[in-house]
């Protein structure tokens, strides 16, 4: 049978305990996971380099051989062509995401049919976590390690 991978694209900046929760979780439907460093052009300047983040997310997932770390400029469903994924993983907290994340799907639907959009709804607890309020938080010298799955 031909193996499921799945791109998890994203910002990543930087990567928390709830993008964690869903290439954890993502695994349980794929055989590999991908998890894609986009440069979005509406967010170009990041706040944690992207070589930082790479470093910390291969750390993250040390133990499994089939979780990969990777960057992109490039359309998402473009890259996912280039990297036989046939689906693309994403996590929803809320309403705002599920806007944003339906206009997307059905835009790299029409790029790629083949891609099969798969959202897994965050875990509750987690829910709250986003990578712009841990920005904040660490800018004005707050300790941001507790939304974290690994040390700064
Ligand atoms: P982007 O800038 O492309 O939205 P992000 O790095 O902010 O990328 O998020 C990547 C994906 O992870 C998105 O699908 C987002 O909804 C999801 N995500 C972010 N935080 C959480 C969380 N706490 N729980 C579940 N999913 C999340």
């Amino acid at each position: 049978m031909q193996k499921r991978i799945a791109i998890f694209p994203g910002s990543f900046d930087p990567f928390t305990k709830g993008h964690e929760d869903i290439v954890l979780r993502g695994l349980q439907l794929f055989d590999e996971i991908i998890i894609a460093i986009g440069y979005n052009s509406n967010k170009s300047v990041r706040y944690f380099e992207i070589n930082t983040m790479i470093e910390k997310i291969k750390e993250t997932f040390k133990d499994y051989n089939n979780i990969h770390v990777d960057t992109y400029a490039e359309l998402t469903a473009t890259y996912a062509q280039k990297h036989n994924a046939n689906y693309l993983l994403r996590g929803l907290r809320n309403t705002t995401d599920f806007e944003y994340e339906n206009s997307i799907s059905q835009v790299n639907r029409k790029l790629h049919a083949d891609l099969e959009s798969v959202f897994l709804i965050t875990t509750p607890q987690l829910a709250w976590i986003s990578s712009s309020i841990i920005r904040e938080v660490h800018r004005y010298g707050g300790d941001v390690s507790q939304f974290l799955p690994y040390k700064l």
